[in-house]
């Protein structure tokens, strides 16, 4: 061995031992029980599993265990048993021991998380197909079995993405992509509020590197008069609590770098015009477990005699904690400087939840505010429910499965006035169906607040809800469209593909009778006869028909069947697309248009203007331009289609099918010209429609296409459509046109509108 080599090797180890020095420390310090001995025994037998082998970052592998370890028991406050199962958890998928051999030295309950682990981690890294649809559903399955192995897999995800850097771009964005669209979801689901925030954060800056560093450096230069306001704001706070003798901390709260962003995006809003920035948090110690509640309230009291609080912002999630155990009273102060500001009240047991999460609740177990702690079992039996429902589609899985997890919440009466949680934008509907698929499926309408309203009613935070039901009332397919949560739509869903079942079936009867009776045979060539004759797609639709009496079988259908076949064959036309399209046709076509064999996923490929115009699709949902952030995707029919990063669209993609993802990069220059959407708003004069296409011919090469003005009492409102040749031109132009004094709004948007 050189002597470089053994220099690398004794300095690696001293980085291994620290880094479990530290894990143990952080063990030592928290509440569970020391067991040290068992910890020390997986630390050394996943030491020497992953032997010799390396991250792609040039560290140790079993750095990665460690780091997850850390997290689960500093940043999430798991024990012993997680501790262990996080460093053992590549071990069975990575090296030659097994399960088995895991129960049989640390006992079945670190082999059952292990194990769950190991069956969730397909396709993560690797080059697996992507079938993420279907690992997300075993890992939610394992999540009943126990709540360890999605919380291990979620600190396993924190550091792979803390150390994102390393992958390869095209990786980078599948995974920072399904971070986005599924882990951080899960995260706040459970609320682990900080990984949330961190996850999405990280995301945001591997999606959106130069968005990402402006907004921190607007932050940065921003910060000093921030700590002003927030000093001039919370000192008469002080004073006041320190008078009612209370035990406290106060902090700012600071929006992240992605939630700013998202807000930007959302409301077509700017920096500067984000006033919700600052936020400001009274922690405090109850003197009494009991009391804590009074305090909290006690607190906002005395308070919003200094400050006069909005009549529509307080937020009591200290009675109604969220489902994910959240508990807090909001409220929203005006400052002496004209600015609205949010305090949020918590008690320090409730702020461990508000950033730990769940495993936080554990802690306090015997302690006071117990009654929340069903509601996230009651999420688990949703998420359960849906699992059993099996859905087809894994993208309709996962969209199912994402409206449960995103949800924020309101609060409704049931006409007992017992209250129940909903997800936001609920309706009617669904609200039936949380309460019973009966009432669900049998709902005629609804009364809110003793008012008639329909099905599709979207429901507000408060309401009294009474559902109004007849015996005679069938599950419409039409309802799909106006049930939002997970639960309404799967048995919705559900119920609907029963009956159609049902119907098949009894129109596959009738026609088998009629066959019997014309002593003619059953085959698949003889059925299909009779979808063309009737022009149905498939024997499904046809029987269904039958049962429906649309159809009914008769002379014309005898004379189908008992002709003999002659050239002139009617399935013909009836052979599916694909089959005459590709092999016929596409031969045909030079080969040069099949360029996705070249294609090295690996490497970043460049859009250049020859590329662009031969090989790849710029995405309709999102019209990407050069400049903006983007990706490519690999579609069935093999072409690559770009997107923006941020696309719903692609986010989905990334997730369901990460390995197809390329990294590409713009290539253009300023030969191409693509359309662009541009959205303003302001103050309407006379002359200003003139400013605004002055502003925009004078801009070198840059062409209207369409627009579209309307105005309203004084106010315009209008959409620009044109031709440019890449981000740089869009935001010239946006700048010359807020220049303008009447303008108010200008902003880039994805779709043009004639009726703003
Ligand atoms: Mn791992």
């Amino acid at each position: 061995m050189t002597d470089e080599k053994l220099r690398q090797e004794q300095a690696d180890e001293e980085m291994i031992n620290q880094g479990f020095q530290q894990l143990l420390d952080s063990y030592l310090a928290s509440k569970h029980r020391k067991k040290i001995e068992i910890i020390t025994k997986a630390f050394n037998f996943a030491k020497q599993a992953h032997k010799g082998v390396k991250r792609r970052s040039g560290e140790p592998y079993i750095m990665h265990p460690i780091a997850v370890a850390q997290i689960a028991c500093s940043e999430i406050g798991l024990g012993s048993t997680s501790i262990c199962a996080a460093l053992l958890h590549d071990v069975v998928e990575d090296t030659d021991y097994t399960v088995e051999d895991i129960e049989n030295l640390f006992g079945p309950k670190i082999a059952q998380i292990v194990d769950g682990l190991t069956k969730i981690s397909g396709g993560i890294f690797g080059d697996r197909a992507s079938a993420q649809a279907e690992n997300f559903k075993k890992l939610l399955l394992t999540m009943n079995d126990d709540i360890r192995v999605i919380l291990i897999k979620i600190a396993d995800r924190l550091h792979n993405m803390r150390t994102l850097g390393s992958m390869l771009p095209n990786k980078q964005y599948k995974i920072a992509g399904e971070t986005l669209y599924i882990y951080a979801p899960l995260a706040n689901r459970l609320g682990l509020n900080k990984i949330k925030t961190e996850l999405e954060d990280l995301s945001f800056k591997y999606e959106h590197p130069e968005e990402y560093a402006q907004i921190e450096a607007k932050l940065k230069a921003t910060k000093e008069e921030r700590e002003s306001l927030f000093n001039d704001f919370t000192n008469p706070i002080r004073a006041k609590l320190d008078k009612m003798g209370i035990k406290y901390r106060i902090m700012a709260r600071i929006k992240s770098p992605y939630s700013i962003w998202n807000k930007m995006q959302t409301k077509h809003i700017p920096f500067d015009e984000i006033y919700d920035i600052l936020a400001v948090r009274i922690i405090f110690d109850p003197a009494e477990i009991k009391v804590e509640r009074e305090e909290c309230f006690n607190i906002y009291v005395s308070i919003s005699t200094i400050y006069k609080p909005h009549p529509d912002r307080l937020r009591d999630w200290v009675n109604h904690p969220k489902s994910n155990g959240y508990q807090a009273l909001h409220v929203t102060l005006m400052s002496n400087r004209g600015q609205w500001i949010e305090v949020q009240i918590r008690s320090e047991r409730m702020n461990d939840i508000a950033e730990q999460g769940f495993a936080a609740h554990w802690k306090y177990k015997d302690g006071g505010g117990g009654e929340d702690e069903g509601e996230l079992e009651k999420w688990l039996r949703t998420i359960k429910e849906i699992l059993d429902d099996p859905q087809p589609d894994a993208m309709d899985f996962l969209d199912t499965i994402k409206l449960n997890l995103f949800a924020s919440e309101i609060f409704v009466f049931t006409p007992k006035g017992e209250i129940k949680t909903m997800p936001q934008n609920s309706t009617a509907l669904d609200f039936a169906f949380s309460i019973h698929t009966f009432l669900g499926s049998h709902c005629i309408g609804a009364k809110v607040n003793h008012k008639l309203v329909p099905l599709s009613h979207k429901l507000q935070s408060g309401d009294q809800v009474e559902i109004l039901t007849s015996k005679s009332q069938h599950v419409q397919p039409s309802w799909i469209n106006f049930a939002t949560t997970a639960k309404a739509k799967s048995k919705i869903s559900a119920i609907l593909k029963r009956e159609l079942r049902s119907k098949q079936q009894a129109g596959e009867e009738i026609l088998q009778e009629f066959f019997q009776k014309e002593e003619l045979e059953f085959t698949p060539d003889n059925i299909q006869k009779l979808c063309t004759l009737h022009e149905a797609k498939t024997p499904e639709e046809l029987y269904v028909a039958i049962a429906q009496k649309t159809i009914t079988p008769g002379e014309e259908d005898k004379s189908i069947l008992k002709e003999k076949s002659t050239t002139n064959n009617p399935w013909k036309k009836f052979i599916p697309f694909p089959f005459v399209g590709n092999k016929n046709n596409k031969d045909k076509q030079p080969k040069e248009k099949k360029p996705i064999e070249k294609i090295d996923s690996k490497k970043i490929i460049k859009l250049t203007p020859e590329a662009i115009q031969k090989n790849f699709i710029i995405a309709d949902c999102c019209k990407p331009i050069p400049g903006d952030d983007v990706l490519g995707y690999i579609d069935e029919k093999n072409r690559v289609i770009i997107h923006k990063r941020q696309c719903p669209l692609a986010n989905k993609l990334k997730t369901s099918y990460g390995n197809r993802l390329l990294a590409v990069q713009w290539e253009t220059g300023k030969s191409l010209e693509f359309p662009v959407n541009i959205y303003i708003k302001g103050i309407d004069t006379i002359g200003l429609l003139n400013k605004v296409t002055q502003i925009i011919s004078e801009q070198l090469n840059v062409n209207i296409r369409k627009v579209y003005i309307d105005a309203n009492d004084g106010i315009f409102e209008g959409h620009i459509q044109m031709f440019v040749h890449d981000v740089d031109d869009v935001k010239t132009i946006i700048t010359k046109l807020q220049k303008i004094e009447e303008m108010k709004t200008v902003t880039r948007i994805e779709q043009f509108e004639d009726t703003p």
